[in-house]
């Protein structure tokens, strides 16, 4: 009997040598529950006394009674503990939660990580321990987070990485990798884009920015204000920040035209060496109006047929090609307006009508473009 049981039970132990005490784990799915077994001097089975950790309680829970009746009418111990597992194989089948509780050397490795790496790191972590957000900080010392979801029941399988980045954050992972070594790559990642950040901190603060109203690390694009309606919107490119980003400007035909001259003619006087902002200045030959000179009142003109600035996200950013006019609309509202009015016409996905403030020809696209 005794060899069948450390055949099959491996990991328990008697504990004296009149081995009426045994102590360790029973292994069922892959997955080790500790337990320990007191038998009488008689070492009879129906008089045995079971202790079992409270992951073990949990799965039994409910089977009990089973439990009892099996001690009864068992054998041996090593019938005994066959019987067990397949009540416990029952248990962990109608509890998928339970098969899902990672190993003790689970949280133990993820502890001992954690102090490699520094406590004072840790954002957060959720009840389960298997979502961590870990701060990080730039050259520049912007913070930054990493959530690192890990996966529990396969550790070897690397886990899921996300930040608020302009770029796809990849890592590379070995089932050897440690978190410290997650959070290095992150780093890593980070010093390759705080030349982009750099770039985009600066035009936040000496500029006005019409869109995206409240900008994030991944956020590429800025409408930055020129002007009463008048503004340019630059795509930065994460990997080559200091290049000319792609321009469009946007406002009346009268004060874009010059604009849109000026950048084509002194795009050469791209810099590369010196920053996106002071580079705009150079090649539009105009100064942004800032903070330190501007109230961003000024720009944020209402639509002149609703009368609010902000429509759902969208800016008023139709304007009236009238230059003594020059009134600004959201592209819904005007839409709505011209189509309400016999006088409109449509072509293709271009309506023409009227201004309703001048009464001068203005024209809008159909199309919802996105910002
Ligand atoms: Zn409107
Ligand atoms: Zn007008």
């Amino acid at each position: 009997m005794e060899s069948s049981l450390v055949k099959d039970n491996p990991l328990l132990l008697p504990l004296n040598s009149e081995k009426t005490i045994y102590d360790g784990f029973v292994t069922v799915q892959e997955r080790d529950f500790r337990m320990r077994i007191f038998l009488p001097p008689d070492r009879q089975l129906k008089w045995a006394k079971l202790h079992c950790s409270w992951q073990l309680k949990h799965l039994l829970h409910g089977y009990e009674p089973i439990v009892k009746q099996r001690l009864q009418q068992s054998a041996d111990l090593v019938s005994f503990l066959l019987e067990l597992k397949t009540v416990l194989e029952v248990g962990l089948k109608s509890r998928p939660e339970c098969s899902s509780i990672p190993p003790p050397q689970y949280y133990s490795q993820l502890i001992s990580e954690m102090e490699t790496i520094g406590w004072d790191k840790l954002l957060s972590i959720d009840t389960e321990f298997r979502t961590l957000r870990l701060k990080a900080q730039d050259f520049s010392g912007r913070q930054h987070i990493l959530t690192i979801k890990l996966q529990s029941k396969h550790p070897e399988e690397a886990p899921e990485c996300s930040a608020d980045l302009p770029v796809p954050l990849v890592v590379t992972w070995t089932p050897q990798s440690t978190l410290e070594q997650l959070h290095n790559q992150f780093l890593q990642v980070l010093e390759s884009l705080t030349e982009f950040w750099d770039i985009l901190d600066e035009i936040d603060s000496k500029t006005w920015i019409l869109e995206p109203e409240k900008p994030s690390r991944s956020d590429t694009m800025r409408r930055i204000t020129i002007g009463n309606n008048v503004s340019i919107k630059v795509e930065v490119d994460p990997r080559h920040p200091k290049m000319l980003p792609e321009c469009c400007l946007l406002g009346a035909e009268h004060v874009v035209t010059p604009l849109r001259n000026k950048l084509n003619a002194n795009m050469h006087l791209w810099n590369p060496d010196s920053s996106v902002l002071h580079n705009l200045q150079d090649v539009l030959e105009i100064e942004f109006p800032s903070p330190a000179t501007h109230e961003k009142s000024a720009f944020s003109v209402e639509c002149g047929i609703c009368y609010s600035y902000r429509l759902d996200a969208a800016i008023p950013d139709q304007v009236c090609n009238n230059p003594r006019c020059g009134q600004p609309f959201h592209q819904a509202c005007l839409l709505e307006w011209l189509r309400a009015l016999p006088s409109s016409r449509q072509s293709f996905s271009i309506v023409f009508g009227e201004c309703p403030y001048c009464s001068k020809p203005v024209t809008v696209k159909m199309s919802t473009h996105k910002s």
